[in-house]
């Protein structure tokens, strides 16, 4: 019998509740917390594609995804004084083919906790630093309790505090794209109607789209700065920058912005890329953005989520609890992969935003190129099968 058992997971994003999943199914037991009061439903649309949605079938989660999936007939470029550019069909605007989905984060959040429903989740919870030895990991909680664990995931996001309690400075990067954006919902004054409308210029992307609720629609801008914003977290002043940016854009940006404020969803980030070279020390993991995000842009953040908690928990059962043999094949495997969505992010990130309002023939050559590369990485590893 395997002498790893006792799991604490670190954050109820995706890669966290993910984790729980196949742990649990590969006979460990997970106890996840989460910082936040709840799951959290902020943010855009998530794609599934290639090797994602194998996990998510294997999960049995494939067919209720379907059921909230984005269905985008239109995708319309206009220019900044709403003249259309050209239009595209939906799924080739969203990069999508065969049986690719695209959901929007808050709903695959919320499927994913029904799929892990009974494994203990405390919400409201943080940790406030982890000892290890050679025989389990001492965790202290913000409120006093201290417990021993087998292993620790952190599987906290981007701006992970478990990263930073066990791993030194010179062991991660944090890269700043350049980029940053906002994301939320408004009411649907465009009466969008399964439609997608995107206004490129001078380094700015506004997107707003309408395909679930007919009321409402969902918004996104996008823009290229130099600052590196990712330290202002209170979202006043977020949505100030957000103001300040798009002032003089055009075409709906004004309304928009005004709307903004009575928005419950806002969401703001900079693009960041995280690297490390192992994703372990000792006892304790980094699983998803914390460990590997490879920005929004790149639109990969589920995916390594999902196959990074599918062959971390494989290969704990697979070694036996050896998690020292897990570990090291867990870092072999993924990096890889972790390497060509970070190249990807790149790529994204200097083929949008550019100066001037995109023509037809300079979108369809960047579609055709991100596409093809989009195709490569979402089918480039071969899972193992565990069991
Ligand atoms: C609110 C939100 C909105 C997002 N919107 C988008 C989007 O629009 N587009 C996009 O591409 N990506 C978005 N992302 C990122 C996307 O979810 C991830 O790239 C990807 O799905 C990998 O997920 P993750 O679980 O590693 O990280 P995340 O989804 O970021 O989840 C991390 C979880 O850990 C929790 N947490 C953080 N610190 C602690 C702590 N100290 N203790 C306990 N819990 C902690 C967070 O509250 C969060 O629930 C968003 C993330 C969040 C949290």
């Amino acid at each position: 019998m395997s002498t790893i058992n006792k799991i604490l997971v670190i954050g109820a994003g995706i890669a966290g509740p993910a984790v729980c999943y196949w742990l649990r199914r590969f006979g460990f037991s997970p106890v996840l917390i989460e910082k936040f009061a709840n799951i959290r439903k902020e943010g855009q649309a998530l794609d599934f594609r290639g090797v994602a949605i194998d996990i998510v079938k294997g999960m049995n989660i494939y067919e209720k995804m379907c059921n909230m999936h984005k269905q985008l007939e239109v995708g319309r470029y206009v220019d900044t004084e709403g003249n259309t550019l050209h239009e595209e069909r939906g799924e080739r605007f969203c990069f999508r083919q065969g049986e690719d989905v695209e959901i929007a984060r808050g709903d695959f959040a919320e499927i994913l906790t029904g799929a892990i429903e009974g494994i203990p989740c405390h919400f409201n919870q943080v940790i406030d630093s982890i000892k290890q030895s050679d025989d389990d990991v001492k965790v202290q909680f913000n409120d006093g309790r201290v417990e021993h664990y087998d292993l620790v995931i952190g599987a906290d996001g981007i701006y992970s505090t478990t990263r930073g309690m066990v791993f030194d400075k010179d062991e991660y990067k944090l890269v700043n794209l350049g980029v940053c954006f906002g994301v939320f919902s408004i009411l649907n004054y465009l009466n969008l109607s399964h439609t997608e409308v995107q206004c490129e210029a001078n380094q700015k992307l506004i997107s707003i789209w309408s395909h679930k609720n007919p009321k409402m629609a969902e918004v996104a801008f996008v823009f290229r700065t130099q600052n590196v914003l990712n330290n202002i977290r209170n979202k006043n002043e977020q949505q100030q920058l957000l103001r300040d940016a798009f002032q003089d854009f055009g075409w709906e940006a004004s309304k928009i912005l005004e709307l903004m404020t009575g928005s419950d969803d806002f969401y703001f980030d900079s693009a960041t890329q995280v690297k490390m070279k192992s994703w372990t020390k000792g006892r304790v993991a980094l699983l998803g953005d914390a460990g590997y995000s490879a920005s929004p842009l790149s639109g990969q953040g589920n995916y390594l989520a999902l196959v990074g908690a599918y062959i971390f928990a494989g290969e704990l059962k697979k070694a036996d609890g050896n998690y020292t043999r897990a570990f090291s094949r867990y870092n072999e495997l993924l990096h890889p992969l972790v390497e060509a969505c970070h190249k990807l992010g790149v790529l994204v990130s200097e083929s949008f935003l550019v100066p001037d309002e995109v023509s037809k023939e300079v979108a369809e050559e960047r579609s055709n190129k991100i596409l093809q590369e989009v195709k490569i990485v979402s089918n480039m590893i071969s899972l193992p099968e565990y069991e």
